[in-house]
């Protein structure tokens, strides 16, 4: 098992980080945001950018998964769902990383069904050659290829989470 260099520094994701509160911020000006974390690989990420975003934020968070080491499996799994009321308000759904499309679409029907004022999504990372389900992106932080990747919140098996990088990881010494 073998971490490659950093794709993202913790610089390059903090000025990101930053830019995108200031997109957020604009946007929503004059608006009161539910910020509704997809738990656990973007806690990191949620935690960085709610800090940032300059109007009122109430915060809740989904535990959704639909992914077995590094294979997806197309079934997603609600362990924990929202318990804020959704009606009438301005939902901002914050995930780590879009990858077939398929847990964010899931998750952002059932937001839906809930009847919110708007619904709007940020996701961290992408990994667009890989879409299955196509699934709108208001906020990213960055496209990156097909490569597997930890840190930032990000997991194999649940470690390496506190990474403050985003790197490749391999399983062999191949990089
Ligand atoms: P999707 O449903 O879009 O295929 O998968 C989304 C979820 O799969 C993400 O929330 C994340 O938990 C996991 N995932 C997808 N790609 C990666 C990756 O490169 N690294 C890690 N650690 N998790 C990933």
């Amino acid at each position: 098992m073998v971490i490659g260099k950093p794709l993202f520094t913790p610089e390059q994701i903090q000025e990101r980080v930053k830019a995108l509160a200031e997109e957020i911020t604009r946007d929503y000006a004059g608006k009161e945001i539910l910020a509704v974390g997809i738990l656990k690989g973007a806690f990191m990420f949620f935690s960085d950018l709610v800090r940032q975003i300059r109007v009122p934020i109430t915060v809740d968070f989904i535990i959704a998964s639909s992914y077995v080491k590094t294979q997806t499996t197309g079934e997603v799994k609600v362990y924990y769902d929202v318990r804020e009321p959704l009606e009438g308000k301005n939902v901002l759904l914050i995930e780590d990383i879009v990858d077939t499309g398929i847990t964010l679409n899931f998750i952002r029907e059932r937001i839906l069904q809930r009847l919110p004022e708007s619904l709007k999504i940020c996701a961290f990372l992408d990994k667009k050659e890989r879409r299955i389900v196509d699934v709108p992106i208001d906020y990213k932080g960055f496209v990156i290829p097909n490569e597997y990747v930890v840190g930032y919140g990000l997991d194999y098996n649940n470690k390496y989470r506190n990474l403050p990088y985003i790197a490749i990881f391999k399983k062999s010494m191949n990089l």
